[in-house]
């Protein structure tokens, strides 16, 4: 009995890759140039419409690979213009994707894995625990699908309509390093979507080892989830602190910066009411962020059903974003989007299909909270 090889879904190569796939093929190196363009310049999945290709090798590619992004399954429009996708996986997973129109740009917002293991103590996506890393495909499809809804390919490319890319989907992106790199590099690279390195932004918890490697691999923006200027508090809010901590992070943070001109590391900080939202917390994350290019990104907590914690006063909100405007920080509040479609930073859920049972414990306080009012605002 003769066994059919699966196909290859191409979107799973960088532009390294795909030379590689067509050398295996003996199709000569510019082949996976002209594919690239197909694939991502014109949103073109159907191997018979590359006119540039011998009808024999279409034949071959039509026989051998597919160009597959996840399903989109359901589709929400904020008032404000926000967009979230539910996109369902091969596996009955789905994820959610975002995007959101400002003036002058499109940032997309996208997930590196289904759940997440870091269990911060905060965030929706930890109370759904983990089921498994997205593929490339898988990552690189949720900007595909994306500009394909958005109307992108028909647009020329002086009309971008994503602009920008942010890692801070579901997932922790550097546990997922090795489906992730061939993914960015598909993002910067001009002959795929040709994004600006500073319009892609990884934002990551601080999984240090990763990040060094990430700095010799690939070099785009970064974003720290720091939340908290003491390593007892971090601890607590972000677990991962306990192995990597606060001034191994931000060793690492100064390392990514240094031997470049890359420019400054954006700090994430979610603004907990009573928890690290105080004054003196701003200070202390003066002191803590000196010496280092950065730039402070207050985002006030965004609740969800059977969340602990609660927002920030808009007073406390204030008094911390001065305390570090004084002290010459470059800082921005996040502003509130997509609030009525549960858009917002660790809204995002999509349906995990939860390999921990974590979620039939939990499903439970769900349940009872399903009575209440949902309240979410969002970035
Ligand atoms: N694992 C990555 C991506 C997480 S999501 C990381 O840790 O950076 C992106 C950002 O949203 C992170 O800074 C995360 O801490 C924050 N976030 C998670 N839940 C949130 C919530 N309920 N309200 C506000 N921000 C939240």
């Amino acid at each position: 009995m003769s066994v059919i090889a699966p196909k290859q879904n191409l979107l799973n190569f960088d532009p390294n890759g795909l030379q590689q796939f067509f050398a295996d093929h003996g199709e000569k190196p510019f082949r996976s140039t002209q594919l690239l363009k197909w694939i991502y310049h014109r949103g073109i999945s159907d191997f018979a419409a590359m006119t540039d290709f011998s009808k024999s090798l279409r034949t071959l590619l039509s026989s051998r690979a597919e160009i597959r992004a996840p399903e989109m399954v359901v589709e929400q429009n904020s008032n404000d213009g926000t967009r979230k996708w539910l996109l369902r996986l091969d596996d009955g997973n789905c994820i959610e994707t975002v995007f959101i129109p400002e003036s002058g740009r499109g940032t997309l917002c996208i997930s590196s894995q289904v759940g997440c293991i870091l269990n911060c103590s905060f965030c929706s996506t930890a109370k759904q625990g983990f089921n498994r890393n997205l593929t490339t495909s898988e990552i690189i499809g949720q900007l595909w699908i994306a500009a394909k809804l958005l109307g992108q390919f028909e647009a020329n490319q002086q009309h971008r309509i994503i602009t920008n890319v942010v890692f801070m989907g579901m997932g922790e992106p550097l546990l997922n390093y090795d489906q992730v790199l061939p993914a960015l590099r598909l993002m910067l690279e001009d002959n795929a979507f040709g994004l600006s390195k500073r319009r892609v932004t990884l934002s990551t918890a601080g999984i240090i080892p990763a990040l060094d490697k990430l700095r010799e691999d690939c070099d785009v923006s970064l974003a720290i989830s720091l939340h908290a200027t003491t390593d007892e508090l971090r601890n607590e809010l972000v677990p991962v602190n306990k192995k990597y901590p606060i001034a191994d992070l931000l060793a690492a943070c100064k390392r990514y910066v240094d031997d470049t001109a890359r420019k400054k590391i954006t700090f994430e900080y979610v603004m907990l009411r009573g928890i690290n939202d105080q004054a003196k917390h701003a200070k202390e994350l003066v002191k803590l962020l000196q010496g280092i290019p950065a730039k402070i990104n207050l985002i006030p907590f965004n609740p969800y059903p059977n969340s602990v914690y609660k927002t920030s006063t808009q007073a406390d909100i204030d008094v911390f974003y001065h305390e570090l405007y004084r002290a010459g920080m470059t800082t921005i509040t996040r502003r509130t989007r997509g609030e009525d479609i549960d858009a917002a930073c660790g809204q995002l859920a999509g349906k995990v299909l939860d390999r921990t049972q974590r979620r039939e414990r939990i499903k439970k306080q769900l349940n009872d909270a399903n009575g209440e009012k949902k309240a979410g605002n969002s970035n």
